[in-house]
């Protein structure tokens, strides 16, 4: 344990609680700065964006080129601003990683799961490292869990225990002073998890919302009891009948947080459940459509451009993160100058393709299904395009339903979008299998892919 990374969280802490305070143009004017010195710096010292902005050193942040994760890769050893790190070196460090190991002696890295492609690293100094820190424990805050070093307060994380992945990064450095915590294997037997569960008896729960809605029913079904103050879930979508279930089991006491390697917690909800803040101090935002155009407050962008404001290892400027999300146009009570995003959808899920009746590919989208799937007496579905059809995934059936009106509501709905209705195969199973990385997508395509993402949703 390092006590002067503990002292330096707490100063950390300090410097952020009066920013929820702060008004609008102050937030503002800080990003202004910060948006600054990150420029000045990464001119400074990365070859690669002195090229890549290249006669747009004064430009409006708007008007500056998107930097895609592939970009990112390929120029890696160019853009980051020290000239000893080789991303050829970070991929070993990455593949020998057990516990809190720094590259170069001051780099903590971490990596995407690579679920949509090629893996992104992510290299982080001490400071920088501190404000990731800093951005979850600031989550556990927004969820009523006050940090503070007296206090000790028991944890329960079931994640991905791979050792690259944010949380299990974060866990490495903060483990045995921040909180005690047990860590499970999402893929642990589901009662080897309960049974644990029982015996810690962990103040705040953490998992994937997927997880968690298992959780929630075996909680309802008496075999796990267990009485957390918080319950925070990320990475996945947390569907409605998700988040009815989990507070029916533990109460409102529920809180999503949206987390991402890049820059740790990028937003999270506070307790008046009016969505989740945006770390605006930490990060600029830009909710855009395919062609990086803004979209407005309670339309779904297609994806995301992030500035992440403290990043000087490796500078973030205008990044695209996939993740299609919503801002709120609502205030919150709390009265934080932070935006409130109040949908995510299609984290994990794949838009699927179908022939059309009428001509060319009919683009369905996650949502089509989610809708129909998600009032089922389930505890948990997935759908699966095959080369022969859908396979649809039902596990934990509580209740009467007939599979065949299900088949017939999810043939009608693809028929009203337009497309050729495939076979639709139901299956019920013990459990839904979950990829590497221990999350379960509700929709995927095991179809290779032939359109590019953007170009499927142009032609919504
Ligand atoms: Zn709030």
């Amino acid at each position: 344990m390092d006590i002067q990374i503990v002292l330096s969280l707490l100063a950390q802490m300090r410097q952020f609680r009066p920013r929820e305070h702060w008004t609008r143009q102050q937030l503002e004017a800080h990003q202004a700065d910060a948006l600054r010195s990150l420029r000045e710096y990464a001119y400074a010292h990365s070859p690669f964006y002195q090229q890549f902005h290249r006669g747009l050193y004064d430009a409006p942040l708007q008007e500056l080129p998107v930097l895609t994760k592939a970009m990112m890769m390929e120029h890696f050893d160019d853009l980051v601003t020290d000239r000893a790190i080789r991303l050829d070196e970070v991929k070993a460090h990455m593949r020998n990683l057990i516990g809190d190991e720094r590259y170069l002696d001051r780099y903590r890295a971490s990596a995407t799961s690579g679920s949509s492609g090629h893996p992104g690293l992510f290299l982080f100094n001490r400071a920088e490292w501190i404000t990731v820190l800093a951005s979850f424990a600031r989550a556990r805050e927004w969820a009523g869990i006050k940090f503070n070093l007296p206090s000790r307060v028991k944890t329960a994380t079931v994640a991905s225990t791979a050792p690259f992945h944010m949380s299990s990064r974060v866990n490495a450095t903060a483990h045995s002073w921040w909180m005690p915590e047990i860590r499970l294997a999402a893929s642990e037997p589901l009662e080897t998890i309960v049974e644990r569960l029982n015996a810690w008896q962990p103040e705040v729960l953490i998992a994937y919302a997927s997880m968690m809605r298992i959780l929630a029913d075996e909680q309802l079904a008496g075999r796990l009891q267990i009485a957390p103050r918080a319950v925070m879930t990320s990475s996945e979508v947390l569907t409605e009948e998700t988040r009815r279930r989990i507070v029916q089991a533990w109460g409102e006491r529920l809180f999503n947080q949206y987390a991402a390697t890049e820059i740790g917690s990028l937003a999270a909800e506070c307790e008046h459940h009016r969505g989740m803040h945006l770390m605006e101090d930490l990060v600029i935002v830009e909710v855009v459509d395919q062609n990086n155009r803004p979209v407005s407050p309670g339309v779904y962008g297609d994806k995301l451009l992030i500035t992440v404001l403290g990043s000087r290892t490796q500078p973030l400027i205008r990044y695209e993160l996939s993740d299609s999300v919503r801002l709120s146009s609502d205030r919150c009570p709390s009265g934080h100058p932070f935006r409130l995003v109040d949908g995510i959808q299609g984290r994990v899920e794949d838009v699927l393709s179908f022939p059309g009746e009428a001509f060319g590919v009919v683009q369905v989208h996650p949502l089509v299904f989610s809708r129909i799937m998600d009032t089922l007496p389930v505890s948990g579905w997935q759908v699966i395009q095959e080369a022969d059809g859908l396979h649809v995934l039902l596990s934990g059936v509580r209740g009467e339903f007939r599979d065949e009106v299900l088949a017939e509501t999810l043939r009608q709905a693809l028929s009203e979008q337009g497309a050729i209705v495939p076979r639709i195969e139901l299956q019920r199973v013990e459990s839904i299998p979950k990829r590497a990385a221990g999350k379960a997508p509700l929709i995927k395509s095991n179809l290779p892919r032939t359109l590019p993402l953007s170009d499927a949703l142009d032609s919504e």
